[in-house]
């Protein structure tokens, strides 16, 4: 079984309900050319519940982008909403935007002589409050052969906001509205006969002013899906299993397809009381010191109204939205290897966090936490950092906080000999890095928490920009000018200031060249997922070095476990709750199980190997770490598949074989 959730981005599921939406638009678009069809939906129209909400018909128009298609031999519409495109990374492949000078149209046709396409006008169906309830486009073109330019708007607008009615878009039940208002005086007037028929009021004058404004949300963004025929679907079409009330189906079909999948291991049959159990944890997880608390662990908490309600829409913010666009904050190495990065010019790390009013998190404390007492709840650090229980901050602080948590509390727990707290600088690798880089300038925190202590961060993974390979940066605390930000490794110098050392890798783990660290840290790691993990598992089992992880939820846990014991031959420690995870509950796709970022947390088990039979040498020397040693050179490809292959055949397990499966499901999503 794979969910996806907590993993991929929800702009991914959005899409999806777009698209397949888009799709049955059409579809019902195309039956409406009969006019007998036609009076029979308008007279279905009429009969439906009024809808007491103001409707909103936004024709948006667009002058200033256009596009060209890739293979201008296909149709734009069929191309472009096709499945292929449906991956939102691959759209490049077949288009390419292109500005659009609205007075100088001879501008607007590429050099290379394609046709132009545009956008004319979008057409959003929305109520009062903001949920999206159909939207379709006007294509037009700027040149001959183009289909489309110069179509009327009304036959468009009345077939979308017929389907809108129908079938609305984000939430709710079919319905019509007592009262539409257009935001085109034109459109206005000639829609009003149209709409009559159908029995909808018009507003008396055309909507003015309209623009997104700050506090305008897509309460629609809650995507729910079968998890067998992962059709995207309405919230009240699908139902949880009736044991563990985990998993959601469109259909008992579903339901017993999943129930008796082969082999036995991924069928929900042996999922089923296991789920129950990673539900019964919702409460414990849920509980949280913060006054939003409630609001945030909710099943239907809706993030992107809570972000824009606190005008939390800027800065690491942006990452957390799907509405927003993120800045390329964090890194911010533009200002090329010989400037200091741009925005800690301020001396502030946390700039980024700051929303659009005021500060976001108040100056460090001038006394760093007693030396041996050490933070093991949200409600002990924000009471030290001065922060109040309503600040959300801890949704972005999880990543420096478990870390935190992980070299104060869990290490020194489990690999005693390693003497941690005692060092003076710690090297951490922090493995195929993700969604953490985007927040990266938070993990400063980690030098406030730690004042004594030198530390190094190596960000590797090949999913961070490959133009940051190898490049390294400074931060240091300057009596005057706060926080300063030095390339390279330079400006070093003694007298107990505050430290941190950033360094980039954009590679796979299993490629890295670099001295040993003392401590792996992976944040929701989510190993049957990820190719890479199938080298990089080896090649942290040859390190031997401590190696934590988190994980979005208990499940995931189950799932990397067994990816361990397949790729290593050794295993995962029981996961524990996370006291420093991320408060916003994560939405299910298609289950109902509590995800969280950063949720749960193990470490790995190594396998022993033979040389430690002989030797009772704990793992790792305490004491100085070889500042020489560095990591064995990359395996050759094919030694770790044999590996794994062994290994699969001899734990034989069932869990092995679902791993595989999934994985198999990993590769393909991934093609
Ligand atoms: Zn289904
Ligand atoms: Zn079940």
């Amino acid at each position: 079984m794979e969910f996806v959730t907590g993993y991929r981005a929800e702009i991914l599921d959005f899409a999806e309900l777009l698209f397949s939406w888009y799709r049955r638009f059409l579809l019902d678009s195309a039956c409406r050319r009969g006019s007998e069809r036609r009076k029979r939906q308008e007279g279905s129209i009429r009969r439906l519940p009024p809808d007491p909400a103001l409707w909103v018909l936004h024709a948006l128009p667009n002058r200033a982008l256009a596009f060209t298609v890739a293979d201008p031999g296909q149709q734009v519409g069929g191309r472009f909403y096709s499945e292929e495109a449906l991956a939102l990374g691959d759209l490049e492949r077949f288009i390419t935007f292109v500005g659009a000078g609205e007075e100088d149209d001879e501008e607007a046709t590429p050099e290379t002589g394609q046709p132009l396409w545009r956008v004319d006008h979008l057409l959003l169906v929305t109520d009062e409050h903001g949920s999206i309830l159909g939207f379709d486009f006007q294509l037009g073109g700027s040149c001959a052969g183009a289909t489309g330019a110069e179509q009327p708007l009304e036959p468009r607008a009345v077939a979308l906001l017929c389907h809108s009615m129908i079938c609305p878009l984000g939430t709710g039940e079919p319905r019509r509205p007592k009262l539409l208002t257009v935001g085109d005086a034109a459109l206005h007037k000639s829609l009003e006969p149209l709409l009559s028929r159908l029995g909808v009021k018009m507003s008396k004058g055309p909507m003015r002013g309209w623009g997104p404004k700050p506090a305008f949300t897509f309460p629609t963004t809650r995507v729910r899906a079968c998890h067998v025929c992962k059709r995207y679907s309405f919230e009240g079409q699908v139902t949880a299993c009736q044991h563990c009330r985990a998993v959601l189906y469109c259909s008992e079909r579903c339901r017993k397809l999943d129930w008796n999948r082969s082999p036995e291991d991924i069928g929900h049959q042996f999922w089923c009381q296991r789920m129950a159990g990673y539900m019964s944890r919702i409460r414990e997880l849920a509980t949280l010191p913060f006054t939003f608390a409630a609001e945030v662990t909710s099943e239907n908490f809706n993030k992107e109204g809570f972000l824009s309600a606190r005008g939390l829409t800027r800065g690491y913010w942006a990452g957390e939205s799907m509405l927003v666009r993120a800045p390329d904050y964090g890194v911010g190495l533009q200002g090329g290897p010989e400037k200091p990065v741009p925005f800690l010019q301020s001396g502030n790390p946390f700039e980024a966090l700051r929303p659009e009013g005021g500060m976001a998190l108040p100056p460090a404390p001038p006394e760093p936490p007693m030396p041996r007492t050490f933070f093991g709840s949200w409600k002990e650090y924000y009471q030290w950092r001065r922060l109040p229980l309503g600040a959300p901050l801890a949704v972005l602080l999880s990543y420096p906080l478990t870390a935190y948590y992980i070299i104060t509390q869990l290490a020194p727990q489990h690999f005693p000999e390693l003497n941690i707290l005692n060092k003076q600088s710690l090297k951490i690798h922090v493995v195929e890095a993700g969604k953490e880089f985007g927040v990266l300038m938070v993990f400063w925190e980690l030098s406030v928490l730690l004042p004594h202590v030198s530390l190094e961060l190596l960000f590797v993974g090949d999913a961070l920009p490959p133009q940051l390979d190898g490049q390294q940066f400074l931060l240091q605390r300057d009596e005057e000018q706060g926080v300063s930000v030095w390339p390279g490794r330079a400006r070093r110098c003694k007298g107990g200031r505050r430290e941190l050392q950033f360094g980039f890798s954009a590679r796979p783990y299993h490629l890295l060249q670099a001295p040993k660290p003392d401590l792996v840290i992976g944040f929701n790691s989510g190993f049957a997922l990820k190719e890479t993990w199938r080298s990089s598992l080896p090649r942290l089992q040859s390190l031997r070095v401590p190696a934590y992880f988190t994980e979005c939820s208990e499940y995931s846990c189950a799932v990397d476990e067994a990816a361990v014991s397949m790729a290593t031959g050794g295993s995962a420690s029981p996961a524990q709750i996370n006291p420093f995870r991320s408060p916003f509950r994560q939405a299910g796709i298609d289950n109902a199980m509590p995800w969280y970022s950063n949720a749960f947390i193990f470490h790995l088990i190594y396998k022993a190997s033979s040389a430690s039979n002989h030797r009772q040498t704990p793992p790792l020397c305490p004491r100085p770490c070889h500042p020489a040693g560095t990591l064995t050179p990359p395996r050759q490809p094919g030694a770790g598949a044999k590996r794994r292959g062994r290994s699969g055949r001899q734990g034989g397990g069932a869990s092995d074989r679902g791993v595989e499966h999934r994985r198999d499901r990993a590769r393909q999503a991934k093609e």
